[in-house]
């Protein structure tokens, strides 16, 4: 059995502000005593959100973690800096660093390394554009960004988002039986690097969830919870998301 989990993507947005306002929330719900919880804000924020979430059992994550250990990378931000700052877990791949900060699928190994390493756990987000599954490539393009990604990866801490690109803030979710398809699709693929560990890894969906839809996708078979962006600067409304976990 696999506990959900819902995470916060709050993307170049939010402050101090809303931080507290999500810790006087779930101070309050205490919904994180029963599924994973876990916010990822901009990392300037991430000791403030140590501060105020690990102690309430909310989790803090990274948004992107460097591929390098360390040395002259301006700008960048190493795991381990990452779980200095008291982070459990952080998002990699996102298809907003693929798109617009050209980050390759060749980049993806060595940050799933580093961030385990660091003994974060890597969200590996995966997902295909519209035009390629109008074009049927669908399974390739799923199956491309795992195996360029999970080279050496230890498959018993790793958590995998799958977010179509055409569904992230557009409104448009995929529909519970397309989100379920991708998702055992994926399990599958797990199965065959590592058949234990993919019946625990938690696979996560992502794009446009909101509190409405959110109840349908998690009630599917091989979906473990949410990677929510725009409804998740919304306190009451991740924390209704999180309700439906
Ligand atoms: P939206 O929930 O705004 O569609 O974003 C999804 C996402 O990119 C989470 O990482």
């Amino acid at each position: 059995m696999r506990t959900s989990l819902v995470i916060a993507n709050w993307k170049l947005n939010g402050d101090a502000e809303l931080l507290k306002s999500f810790a006087e929330h779930f101070h309050q719900s205490e919904i994180q005593q029963h599924i994973g919880v876990a916010i990822c804000p901009p990392a300037v924020y991430l000791k403030t959100a140590d501060v105020l979430l690990n102690a309430i059992g909310v989790k803090v994550g990274g948004q992107n973690c460097s591929e390098f250990e360390q040395g002259a990378y301006t700008g960048e931000i190493s795991a381990q800096m990452l779980a200095d700052s008291g982070c459990r877990y952080v998002l990699i791949g996102h298809s907003e660093r693929r798109a617009l900060f050209a980050e390759s699928d060749a980049v993806m190994a060595g940050k799933v390394q580093q961030a385990q390493a660091a003994g974060l756990t890597p969200v590996l987000c995966i997902g295909e554009t519209l035009e390629q599954r109008e074009a049927g490539e669908l399974e390739q393009v799923i199956e491309q960004q795992l195996s360029s990604a999970c080279k050496e990866v230890d498959f018993e801490n790793l958590v995998i988002a799958y977010e179509p690109v055409w569904a992230i803030g557009t409104g448009k979710t995929a529909t519970p039986a397309q989100a379920q398809d991708v998702h055992r699709l994926i399990r599958n693929w797990v199965a065959t690097k590592a058949p234990e560990a993919a019946q625990k890894i938690q696979i996560l969906y992502g794009g446009s969830v909101k509190a409405d839809n959110a109840t349908e996708l998690f009630s599917q078979a091989d979906i473990d919870g949410g990677l929510i962006g725009g409804a998740s600067l919304d306190t009451e409304q991740f924390a209704a998301i999180c309700q439906a976990a």
